[in-house]
């Protein structure tokens, strides 16, 4: 019987970005470190790193050497907003979460298009360029493949809180600072595709910069690429300091022909590629399947694979629309969820990190730390328990009972 290990995403997996209502801008906690040289970055297994092997192996395609074409039309990208299903369903995401009610971008920016799309090339991006103190590996661990860092990027990122001198503060004015964070996350090396795909979370994945990538969505259930300001990488904390993605980052390296490199891992283990498909043509939804992710030979840990992939695409939902595998990983989304389990996992909380109960999240949903807030006819202050990853309300006596 094939053991699959499960979960155990620390405080990183938290969910999507939950920003406390503008102004006043309020910081939780502070970076721990700030413009130190970035870490040379050796992935104890850096899956990029093979392409030998395809290049060996080109005479037998030779469309694995095609250049990068496209069609898209970067100036005029559908808006995704409230593009979630219950179900899976091709261009949507298959969310676990289908109420929302946090925060996210406060304006709307001139690179909307008024007609439903948005100017990708026009989008404001968050200034700055703060280096920090990265640290990721990957490793196999028996049919584990084993992810531990500090969530920190192996690039630059945006000066965040976004400063009001900043123009993305008219739009989105993210509060949130970026912050270390404690993971670890543990999925199946050799996923196999499940009997039925499944409903993502907050978080969908890993990527191999060491950033988790978010779904599409911000916590207001909107098209988080279309609305949230990012920075240059396409990054940005959410309210308990975790730096993420909900789009392909541009500062990840692809290939220049052929299919793309391997981007990161999905949180069934799957992987997840850049723009192209084989023929070295950017995918669109209509190349992909209901959880945007297709069948095509790829390199998969130095060798060339037929199997099933994701794709990250410029087009909505961006990366990952559903598991098609078993998520090892599971988060909610805005609401500061951060249920965990699989499908091997349902009946009942795990006895790992006792989440608050459900109404003491939900009334900090959209607070930061140390805000007001009440659970019934109790008032407290929003916190992050010890053992929990989540913001939850604990009145002034101390959490209440289950
Ligand atoms: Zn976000
Ligand atoms: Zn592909």
């Amino acid at each position: 019987m094939k053991r699959i290990m499960f979960l155990f995403v620390i405080s990183f997996l938290v969910t999507a970005c939950l920003f406390p209502p503008p102004p006043p801008p309020q910081t939780g906690s502070a970076p721990a470190t700030e413009s130190q040289p970035e870490a040379n970055d050796q992935s104890s297994q850096n899956q990029n790193q093979a392409s030998t092997t395809s290049e060996a192996e080109s005479e037998s395609h030779s469309h694995s050497d095609a250049p990068h074409t496209s069609d898209v039309d970067l100036t005029r990208l559908e808006v995704g907003d409230g593009k979630y299903s219950t179900s899976p369903q091709v261009g949507y995401v298959f969310s676990c979460q289908t109420t929302f009610n946090g925060g996210g971008a406060t304006g709307t920016g001139n690179w909307m298009n008024g007609d439903g799309t948005w100017n990708a090339l026009m989008k404001a991006v968050v200034d700055g360029s703060v280096s920090w103190p990265h640290e990721f590996t990957i490793s196999i661990q028996g049919d584990q493949r084993v992810f531990t860092g500090n969530g920190l990027p192996n690039h630059t990122t945006g000066t965040y809180p976004v400063s009001s001198s900043d123009d993305a503060y008219a739009v989105d004015r993210n509060p949130n600072s970026i912050s270390e964070q404690n993971v670890t996350v543990s999925l199946p090396a050799n996923p196999t595709i499940a009997s039925q795909p499944s409903c993502v979370g907050g978080a969908i994945g890993i990527m191999l910069s060491g950033v988790p990538m978010f779904n599409a969505f911000d916590a207001q259930g909107l098209d988080a690429g279309a609305h949230e300001v990012q920075d240059n990488c396409d990054g940005h904390p959410q309210q308990s300091g975790v730096y993420h993605y909900h789009s392909l980052s541009d500062c990840a390296t692809d290939t220049t022909a052929g299919h793309s490199a391997l981007m990161g891992y999905a949180f069934d283990g799957f992987g997840i590629y850049g723009y192209y498909d084989s023929n070295g043509e950017e995918v669109t939804n209509e190349d992909l399947d209901e959880c945007h992710g297709h069948t095509e030979v790829v390199e998969w840990d130095g060798q060339l694979v037929e199997m099933y992939h994701y794709h990250a695409t410029h087009e909505f939902p961006y990366t990952v629309g559903c598991f098609k595998g078993t998520a090892s990983v599971r988060t909610s989304g805005g609401q500061g969820q951060g249920q965990q389990g699989g499908q091997n996992q349902q009946g009942g909380q795990t006895g790992q990190g006792q989440q608050p109960p459900q109404e003491a999240i939900d009334a900090c949903a959209g607070l930061s730390q140390g805000a007001s807030c009440s659970v019934g006819n109790m008032s407290g202050t929003c916190m992050t328990p010890p053992n929990s990853s989540q913001l939850a309300c604990v009145p002034a006596g101390g959490p209440p009972g289950p």
